[in-house]
């Protein structure tokens, strides 16, 4: 019996070992309670978010949501993408991890067709179909750390698309894909 019960021990030390190993070649992981904490750069607006109730989205959260991301200049906003907001989420969470403060700076979320071309115009980088217009892609930063350790980290969850701008990096829900504007 006493054999058998060290035999076991080891198995289960294996175990987890392997288990350890492999959190530690994987990204972080969710945040069971996602979390945002959104200031806008253009409005000075300042939100901070539990969007999620028992594992779905409180409706009340996604509409002060939808308008916190809205486009400022037209005030006309579109529910945003459950994706983007779990992908923001999950960027704070890994910079929390790593003692950031985790707040996220908003430079553009929603965009109306008009804003879009004037952004488009105006050389901003801005693409005519982008997601920004369908509420699927915010341009971030966050105080203090650099945009390429962001977009760095985006890319490292996988959850979508990632583009490395001068002074903001932009993520999307669209198939993940990396590029530098
Ligand atoms: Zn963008």
């Amino acid at each position: 019996m006493r054999r058998r019960a060290v035999v076991l021990g080891a198995v289960a030390g294996v175990l987890s070992g392997l288990a350890a190993g492999a959190r530690a070649a994987r990204p972080p992981d969710p945040d069971p309670e996602p979390f945002l904490l959104l200031r806008h750069v253009q409005t000075g607006e300042v939100l901070s978010s539990r969007f999620e109730r028992r594992g779905r989205l409180d409706p009340d959260e996604a509409r002060r949501l939808e308008w916190f991301m809205r486009d400022w200049r037209e005030g006309r906003s579109m529910p945003v993408d459950p994706d983007l907001l779990q992908f923001l989420a999950r960027l704070r969470h890994a910079a929390v991890l790593e003692g950031h403060e985790g707040e996220i700076l908003l430079h553009s979320g929603f965009r109306t067709r008009k804003t879009n071309e004037m952004l488009r115009r105006a050389g901003k980088g801005a693409a005519a179909n982008s997601l920004h217009l369908r509420a699927k892609a915010a341009d971030i930063s966050m105080p203090g750390l650099r945009p390429s350790r962001l977009a760095r980290a985006a890319r490292r969850t996988g959850l979508g698309g990632v583009g490395l701008y001068s002074g903001f990096v932009h993520v999307d829900t669209g198939h993940p894909r990396h590029w530098t504007g």
